[in-house]
């Protein structure tokens, strides 16, 4: 390909099509009244762009729909499970591998032998289902990104590393029995989508190593962190994307991998573990809540996918798109003047929402403002990274509200056009009329974990 600045154009092209829905304002008025002003709870149907999240909704090449027919459902030592290992041991350095049907399943096995209460995790930052499954056993988890990494704004290249400082302070101060584990998630996800340098993963590794604690690495996005490592980090220049992952993952004790991200596919999950004692209690639990091991939650037709979505991932002409049409609409979306967390990170367009509907309190919930206008301004569906994903009460049960309120527009890998991507831009021309807006939500029902999936919300009034 040139080098010339030329439109962004999709490395493939399509040869089956899904019809999208095209509703009225007054439509999704209905439709959001009916799902308690809650986009996780709106049928897809009356969705147009779908932004909610890049989890499994990714489309498969024709080569993996091909593997889909070469599956080998054999109930144990399946053709597919074989090609499978032998990809993500090769991948990742670790001799022990165990699917699982999504990755939450691999964090629930691993720490629940890990977790305990009294245990104490630390992390650059825990993904919501990360912190679940750990509080879950009775531990805590403490997120400890970089000061820069709380910058919504600071333009620099690993805004998604720990705080090599902190980590270290809390090694000291804490006992060595008492560390379930130290977990890197990479590309940091609730932390803006933030790539984490190799260096900084170098540097956990001699801390853990120094305290005799584990490193565990939530690496679902690790081919898009492969991506900014290269071209962010000098030392890193001339090696490929796949090496790049494989230095990286081989630094870990432990791997969990949600495959419906850079693997590729719609469902599925791996945890990959270094320690064969540690791999024995986790088969154990794999085999009584997922499925024998040589197919964990997985169909071998899945893993097959899964096999070939693990090297298709690497591609650079893919991952060049990939990350620079991320990067599009950020880049677009601030010369609008909608204020974005910057840089712009590889799955994902995180937008300021406390910035933005400046006149909305945190305790009404700007994020999900912003999150039900653009669904009615346009079918667009977002998520809350804020106050209603990570928001707590105090005793009298006041809001402790999140440290950001975010909404993120994630981008589904290989399924939307450069023209959807400009649709959503148009969209936000209505949003920038509602700027003024003052009015946000109320809860008016919440689960006790996760509660922004099944929470319902209303309107506030002024
Ligand atoms: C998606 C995700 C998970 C959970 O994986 P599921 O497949 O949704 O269960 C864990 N960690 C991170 C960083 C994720 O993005």
């Amino acid at each position: 390909m040139s080098e010339k600045m030329r439109t962004l154009t999709e490395p493939f092209k399509i040869k089956m099509v899904e019809p999208l829905t095209v509703t009225t304002e007054a439509y999704r008025t209905e439709a959001l009244k009916k799902a308690g002003y809650n986009t996780f709870l709106l049928r897809s149907q009356d969705v147009f762009i779908d932004l909610l999240t890049d989890s499994g909704t990714g489309a498969m090449s024709d080569k993996q729909w091909s593997g889909i027919m070469m599956g080998d459902e054999s109930y144990a030592g399946a053709r597919s499970w074989e090609h499978l290992e032998r990809v993500v041991k090769a991948l990742t350095g670790m001799e022990y591998v165990l699917p699982t049907h999504q990755g939450r399943a691999a964090e629930r096995i691993l720490y629940t032998i890990l977790g305990g209460p009294d245990k104490l995790f630390i992390s650059n930052t825990h993904f919501d289902t990360t912190r679940a499954n750990i509080e879950y056993t009775g531990a805590t988890a403490i997120d400890i990104v970089c000061a820069e990494g709380k910058d919504n704004e600071i333009d620099l290249p690993f805004k998604g590393n720990i705080d090599l400082e902190k980590l270290e302070k809390l090694l000291v101060e804490n006992a060595r029995e008492t560390i379930g584990a130290v977990i890197m998630t990479v590309t940091n996800n609730s932390s803006g989508g933030q790539p984490v340098s190799m260096e900084n993963m170098k540097a956990v590794r001699r801390i853990c190593d120094k305290h005799g604690v584990m490193m565990v690495i939530d690496g679902c996005r690790i081919a898009e962190n492969s991506y900014f490592v290269k071209h962010r980090e000098q030392a890193y220049s001339d090696k490929t994307y796949e090496e790049i992952a494989r230095e990286m993952l081989n630094l870990g004790d432990a791997f969990v991998m949600s495959a419906k991200k850079d693997g590729l596919v719609n469902m599925g999950g791996l945890l990959t573990v270094k320690d064969e004692a540690l791999s024995i209690k986790c088969r154990n639990l794999l085999i009584i809540s997922e499925g024998f091991t040589t197919y964990g939650g997985l169909s071998g037709r899945d893993m097959e996918a899964l096999a070939i979505g693990l090297g298709e991932v690497f591609d650079k002409d893919y991952l060049h798109y990939r990350i620079k049409s991320t990067a599009y609409l950020g880049e677009r979306l601030r010369a609008k003047g909608i204020p974005v967390v910057w840089p712009i990170g590889g799955h994902a367009v995180y937008i300021d929402a406390k910035k933005l509907y400046n006149n909305i309190p945190v305790e009404e919930y700007p994020g999900q403002a912003l999150v039900v206008d653009l669904y009615l301004k346009g079918g667009i569906r977002s998520v809350e990274v804020g106050s209603v994903m990570f928001g707590k009460y105090d005793e009298d049960g006041k809001l402790i509200p999140a440290a950001n309120e975010l909404v993120r527009l994630a981008i589904p890998r290989r399924v939307y056009t450069q023209s959807h991507i400009d649709y959503v831009l148009d969209v936000f021309d209505d949003i920038l009329e509602l700027k003024e807006r003052k009015n946000g939500y109320a809860i008016t029902y919440e689960p006790p974990f996760l509660r922004h999936f099944t929470a319902h919300f209303e309107p506030l009034k002024k």
